[in-house]
């Protein structure tokens, strides 16, 4: 197994690229007792011009977002730290890519008060394939309800990527896959359907496609990007309250997200979903998914970053 923190390369930290190695931090850091930190995951796509940042704007905007939520400043402009990420692609020669832009709390002090301390921020790209598999993008996987809830809107803030948060998603996520399930499925505190450990989740009955609205969910980037593509091929995506049943008798069902982008269901708490296989609508809405990530969709220029290499 490869190693992350072994690979070789190049992170950006705090206004400059060190080793890959050498990107360590103090043991005492807020940001590891806590879990005082904010993140993004994106994605760098190969096109037949250019590797290309996939809807880097919206991530750089919910980066400032998930940091202002927190109440932590960050001490880089919007600018900068999109040009990190271009250069994080150029520096470690990649092309298709996982980016992972991370803010954190630092070791001033432990005490729980976290703006005594400063503000780190690292820019980490590496090669990443499917998260959830390529079977699992072919065939669809296997989802388990769990036995933790999602976060409530007044207990932890879903809107933001932050650290801590993910506690939630870790405890789902292992719970479901050591039971021999691929990934977890939330309920909101009313007993609602939410969304995945990482992943936002949309059903499809009778030609409509629904998802749940944005209460205790994340307001994932890949969800908008299907609603819009949706949209584009004449479906009406309604967001409503989705109970665990009407899911069960969906006709398909898929999960979204810059890590799983679009991955079909096929059967949850042991009920296949519609024909137990990637339905027809799932398919199209990935297939315009994969076209328009790799420069080949009606939207890709307005949504793809190209990265000039040798400049
Ligand atoms: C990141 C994330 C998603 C997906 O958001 P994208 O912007 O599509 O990557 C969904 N749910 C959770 C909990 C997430 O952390």
């Amino acid at each position: 197994m490869s190693v992350l923190s072994e690979k070789e390369g190049k992170i950006w930290f705090n206004g400059k690229f060190v080793p890959w190695q050498d990107a360590n931090v103090h043991v005492l850091s807020h940001g590891l007792h806590y879990g005082t930190s904010i993140f993004e995951g994106v994605r760098c796509y190969q096109t037949d011009t250019a590797p290309a940042i996939f809807r880097l704007a919206d991530h750089s905007k919910r980066f400032f977002n998930s940091a202002h939520i927190m109440g932590m400043s960050i001490p880089y402009s919007i600018s900068e730290l999109e040009q990190a990420q271009c250069e994080a692609i150029r520096a470690n020669h990649l092309s298709s890519a996982y980016i992972r832009p991370l803010a954190f709390y630092g070791a001033n002090s432990l005490g729980i008060a976290a703006s005594n301390n400063p503000v780190h921020v690292i820019v980490a790209a590496w090669e990443w394939g499917t998260y959830l598999g390529e079977e699992g993008l072919e065939k669809g996987i296997r989802v388990k309800t769990s036995s933790f809830t999602r976060l409530h809107v007044n207990v932890n803030m879903c809107r933001g990527k932050i650290g801590g948060n993910y506690i939630n998603s870790v405890l789902a996520h292992d719970e479901a896959a050591t039971d021999g399930y691929d990934e977890a499925l939330l309920l909101d505190h009313n007993g609602l359907v939410s969304e995945g450990a990482g992943e936002n989740l949309f059903v499809i009955q009778n030609g409509k496609i629904y998802t749940p609205q944005l209460t205790s969910v994340l307001e994932g980037i890949t969800r908008d990007s299907i609603m819009v593509l949706a949209n584009d091929l004449g479906y009406e995506v309604l967001e409503r309250s989705i109970t665990r049943d009407t899911l069960y008798c969906a006709d398909e069902a898929f999960f979204t997200g810059t890590a799983a982008e679009v991955t079909p269901i096929r059967e949850v708490d042991n009920r296949q979903i519609g024909d137990g296989k990637r339905g027809p609508i799932t398919a199209q809405l990935q297939r315009d998914f994969f076209d328009v990530v790799q420069g080949k969709g009606k939207r890709s220029a307005e949504w793809l970053t190209p990265i000039r290499v040798g400049s």
